[in-house]
């Protein structure tokens, strides 16, 4: 904070609740963690996250999505390892491998590029079609990585493990299991959060990457699987309060008309913040001890709250969601979205902080 300037949105991080989720998820996987804190840690504030995990005993290390995320949190120094999980341009290499980053390695001549200290973890794609290599040309590619000593993890990614329908996911683990059969022992890893809350413990893995899990969500048929807590609570601050008269409208598009003396709430959050626009006429929020509807539509640095009859004042706060009786899913499906995109949507003017 600059000077004199207040917090005016700020998203807070329980260490609890994500200690929780933690402990519930390594129980699950029956393995230690390869957290992700990727797109800054699924908009957690990645050096607050990464501090409290990097000291959580299930948590064995720190995944990424990017080089520059890579670094940012290699630089810490917080004593796990950092994996990137996504092919560095060849001259991001050298710094990489200097900051002990473990690199992901899909293709031979990824293999041949690396220098030496590089510590690899190959990327074996069973049907995901994104990234890393087919199984015959992974299991070449792993017995040259292991032959450099260079071959710490062997992982694949699965596209369906948090559906009902689990056929696909196994075809996948199937042929990830044909590649570990023919390397030698090393960590393997396959189970985002669905594969962990489908699958429970796999035979052979010894690490797990739950991401969206481990921030207190899971798809509705899985939520019974283990009572995953809701990391982050999203605050704002009012910053006006004034009066509606019957018949006036509030906001873009003059949607929502009152029909009543209407008592209104100005609350610093907006789209530009990450609060969905399409969420309007949806959405609603905590404030002043209620549940209260956002009237109108939700503009890009604000929007209004019916506060009729409730004692709020200028500069108190707003919930737009948390543990409680509004989460980052009811704000996703107002929105038409899921709870990934809203929390990695959350703008650079929204403080975070650790509770
Ligand atoms: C993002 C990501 C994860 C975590 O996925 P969730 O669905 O959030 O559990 C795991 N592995 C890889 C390779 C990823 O990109």
């Amino acid at each position: 904070m600059l000077g004199t300037m207040l917090p005016r949105a700020v998203a807070t991080v329980s260490a609890a609740a994500l200690g929780h989720n933690l402990t519930q998820l390594a129980a699950r996987s029956g393995t230690k963690l390869l957290l992700p804190v990727k797109a800054d840690a699924y908009g957690h504030g990645a050096r607050i996250v990464a501090a409290v995990a990097a000291a959580h005993p299930a948590v064995w290390g720190l995944a990424v999505a990017t080089p520059q995320e890579a670094a940012e949190i290699a630089a810490l120094d917080l004593g796990k390892p950092v994996t990137l999980l996504t092919p560095p341009a060849p001259e991001e290499v050298p710094e990489l491998v200097a900051l002990g980053v473990r690199l992901p390695v899909g293709s031979l001549e990824e293999v041949e590029r690396l220098p030496k200290g590089a510590v690899a973890h190959l990327k074996v794609d069973t049907g995901m079609n994104r990234l890393g290599a087919r199984p015959a040309r992974a299991i070449e590619i792993g017995h040259r990585l292991a032959a450099r000593g260079q071959l710490e993890g062997v992982y694949t990614h699965f596209a369906t493990a948090d559906e009902e329908d689990l056929s696909f996911a196994r075809e996948q683990l199937a042929r990830f299991r044909t590649v570990l059969a023919a390397l030698p022992p090393v960590l393997a890893h396959c189970a985002n959060g669905g594969g962990v809350l489908s699958f429970g413990a796999l035979d052979g893995m010894n690490l797990a990457r739950p991401g969206l899990a481990s921030y207190g969500f899971a798809p509705p048929h899985l939520r019974p699987v283990l009572p995953l807590r809701p990391v982050m609570t999203l605050r704002a601050r009012v910053t006006q309060r004034h009066t509606a008269h019957p018949g006036e409208t509030i906001s873009y598009g003059a949607l929502w008309q009152a029909t009543r003396e209407t008592e209104v709430a100005v609350v610093g959050m907006g789209y530009a913040d990450g609060y969905p626009r399409n969420a309007t006429q949806k959405a609603s929020v905590l404030i002043g001890g209620e549940r209260r509807p956002v009237l109108g539509r939700i503009c890009m640095d604000q929007c209004m709250v019916d506060v009729t009859g409730l004692e709020v004042a200028v500069g108190d706060w707003a919930e737009l969601w948390g543990e409680g009786e509004i989460t980052v899913r009811d704000v996703a499906a107002w929105g038409g979205t899921i709870e990934y995109e809203v929390l990695t949507g959350i703008g650079r003017r929204v403080e975070r902080a650790l509770a």
